[in-house]
């Protein structure tokens, strides 16, 4: 979790809105204070319209740091993402953050990092990328979606691909994928799992990191409201090696938990 005095609620101004697919936008807001203080796995909470439609603001992973300000990587999925993605360039959004935990990539105990990701799952990785690259860790991205149309590697490096109908790279999953490279990746260290994606695929990938004896973290996705732990609408069970099966808010104790704790 950020520290409390560096979280902030500022208006933000859209530098730029750029489509790169039919559904997913990158936007770039200006928010020193935000990207100042921001760690890979690190989410906003964003107010993405002046009225009361909608309501609650929406969670969004920060994609990218560059100066002043970030990106986020926003699919249109509804009302709130959809009103995000049609803002010009030169509007404002109320942005709260930096909110939530962050990847853990102090460890000394890995020297490549796979970076696991499924359809906009892949949001925070350019972040958690160019972060483990600035440290000197190896980097290789493990990407997924249904087809071709899914994959959303923009700038990210060394990327290898799985789709469902076998349209670009490995016809299989994502964690197939894993499963198929994973004695060739070894061979260059010792490897942790990052993984950002649907929850069933997360379950998957901590399933098969435990299996492997794996050390592996995953960013849950849960609908949510307030984002700093007050309304209590992104409660989501996890089993802990002690208490058992135990309620976290993942906009306190996550987004990002050890897949450890995922694992059944
Ligand atoms: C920590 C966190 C980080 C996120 N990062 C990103 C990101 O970087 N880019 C991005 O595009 N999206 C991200 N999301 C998901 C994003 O917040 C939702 O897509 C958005 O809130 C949907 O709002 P909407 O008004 O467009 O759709 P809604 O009308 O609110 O929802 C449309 C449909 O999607 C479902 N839904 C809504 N939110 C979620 C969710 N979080 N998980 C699963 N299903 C959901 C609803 O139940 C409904 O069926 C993140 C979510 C969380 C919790």
């Amino acid at each position: 979790m950020p520290e409390k005095n560096s979280i902030v609620d500022i208006r933000a101004t859209v530098v730029q809105s750029r489509r790169i697919s039919s559904t997913v936008s990158i936007i770039t807001l200006d928010c020193p204070a935000i990207a100042a203080a921001a760690k890979p796995g690190n989410f906003i909470n964003v107010k993405v319209s002046d009225t009361t439609l909608p309501l609650l603001r929406r969670p969004f992973s920060i994609h990218n740091v560059r100066g002043t300000c970030i990106d986020i990587m926003v699919k249109s999925i509804g009302p709130g993402t959809s009103l995000f993605c049609d803002k010009p360039s030169g509007s404002t959004v109320m942005v709260l953050g930096p909110l939530g935990n962050c990847f853990d990539i102090t460890a000394k105990e890995f020297d490549t990092a796979i970076l696991l990701s499924g359809g906009i799952g892949t949001a925070p990785m350019l972040f958690l990328e160019k972060t483990l690259a600035a440290k000197g860790k190896k980097v290789i991205n493990l990407i997924g979606g249904q087809s071709k149309e899914d994959l959303l590697a923009g700038e990210l490096s060394n990327c290898r691909f799985a789709t469902d109908d076998g349209s670009e790279g490995f016809k299989g999953n994502v964690v197939e994928l894993l499963q198929n490279e994973l004695e060739n990746l070894k061979k260059e260290g010792n490897v942790k799992v990052f993984a950002c994606g649907p929850n069933a695929m997360l379950k998957a990938v901590a399933k098969f990191c435990r299996e492997q004896q794996l050390a592996g973290e995953v960013s849950l996705e849960s609908v949510m409201g307030c984002g700093i732990g007050i309304c209590y609408g992104c409660s989501v069970e996890v089993n802990t090696p002690d208490e058992g099966l135990r309620t976290i808010l993942l906009c306190r104790e996550g987004p990002v938990i050890n897949a450890e704790l995922l694992a059944v």
